[in-house]
């Protein structure tokens, strides 16, 4: 990868709250997978030749786990790190950074707070690179979110990780462990990112009760955007519009299908409570030119099956759309965009960019 290629990394894409698969789920998908080779009469010499088979015979949600976690993204560009919400996969992005931080001796992370619901902010406490001791290892963590809540950011994640919620008070963390610096969050504001910066940050302020960003962020031509938790309306929503334009990778929030949105099925609307629609991701991503959807904030309460049905739905609009699963990678270079799989699965999408020169 160039310095200048961006890589998103998904360690949590479940909405609200953590989703793990149950035991009676795992055994059922197994279950079928065994009836499926057994009709091919197939015989596996190994367990690696098994994946293979599944992975190249079955499709994602026959085989896999779409994932449990709630929201966690980390984006890597060059040395930059920056992470996208302190949901409950943190713990697993924190666990990976903390290889970079033990090879290296430091490291360095933006933080970025879509907003302070709870399944954005219950990982935090998990975070590993947040206890490094500071005299072998240096962390440096910004921390941006909105500032206009009753508890601001600093408040709100102090009362996080402290008594009687957890048993490490992170005021006392400050003298020996990660340095935390705060930096607050508003409509239309542009900073840059990193060390060294370089890595454009835009946000505008969202649909979404209590205050919510969504992010872009850009680096020499390339632009990813971040928009989870957030629902149409019935109007456009200019800031949305404004930041998702000409997007090479838009991450929207699918929680529901438009039936559901509307309340068509039991007469329980859904408009005003925050989330999207995975029809509407896929017409809205069509409609602002993004290269690459990725459908997120999958309902708690839906399985394998509904999301990839989402996901279906979504592709009646747009033709290039990736159901989010934990995992998932997504690079931007020059010249392609591509989602890679879990582990070593293989390519699941590779896409030209527009305007590419070569
Ligand atoms: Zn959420
Ligand atoms: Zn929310």
């Amino acid at each position: 990868m160039s310095p200048d290629d961006f890589e998103i990394c998904f360690y949590g894409v479940r909405g609200s709250l953590p989703a793990p698969a149950r035991g009676e789920e795992v055994e059922a998908q197994i279950a079928r997978a065994l009836l499926r080779a057994s009709e091919c009469g197939v015989r596996f010499a190994s367990s690696d030749d098994a994946l293979r088979w599944l992975r190249e015979s079955l499709p994602f949600h026959e085989r896999s786990h779409y994932g449990g976690d709630t929201t966690c993204f980390l984006v890597r560009c060059g040395p930059r790190r920056v992470i996208i919400d302190a949901g409950t996969g943190i713990r697993r992005a924190g666990a990976d950074l903390m290889g970079e931080l033990v090879s290296s001796g430091s490291l360095d992370v933006d933080l970025l707070f879509t907003h302070m619901h709870l399944d954005h902010v219950v990982g935090f406490p998990f975070f590993a690179p947040l206890f490094a001791p500071r005299d072998r290892l240096a962390v440096t963590l910004r921390l941006h979110g909105g500032s206009a809540w009753a508890n601001d950011l600093q408040r709100v994640l102090s009362q996080t990780v402290s008594a009687p919620l957890f048993p490490i008070e992170l005021d006392k963390l400050s003298h020996e462990a990660a340095a935390i610096e705060y930096e607050f969050i508003y409509d239309r504001l542009r900073r840059e990112l990193g060390d060294p910066p370089g890595l454009e940050l835009y946000a505008r302020r969202l649909h979404h009760p209590n205050e919510t960003y969504g992010y872009r962020l850009e680096h020499a031509g390339r632009r990813i955007v971040i928009a989870t938790d957030t629902e149409p309306y019935a109007a456009p929503d200019r800031a949305l519009n404004d930041l998702a334009d000409s997007a090479d990778v838009l991450y929207v929030d699918a929680q529901f299908d438009r039936d559901q949105y509307e309340g068509s099925y039991d007469g329980l609307s859904r408009v005003g409570w925050g989330h999207g629609y995975a029809e509407w991701c896929g017409q809205y991503a069509h409609q602002v030119g993004a290269r690459l959807v990725i459908l997120g904030h999958h309902d708690p309460a839906a399985g394998n099956q509904r999301i990839y049905e989402l996901g279906e739905r979504a592709r009646a609009y747009h033709p290039n759309v990736v159901v989010a699963f934990d995992g998932l990678r997504v690079r931007v270079t020059e010249t392609e965009i591509i989602a890679l799989s879990a582990g070593d699965g293989g390519t699941d999408v590779c896409l030209r960019r527009t305007g590419a020169q070569t």
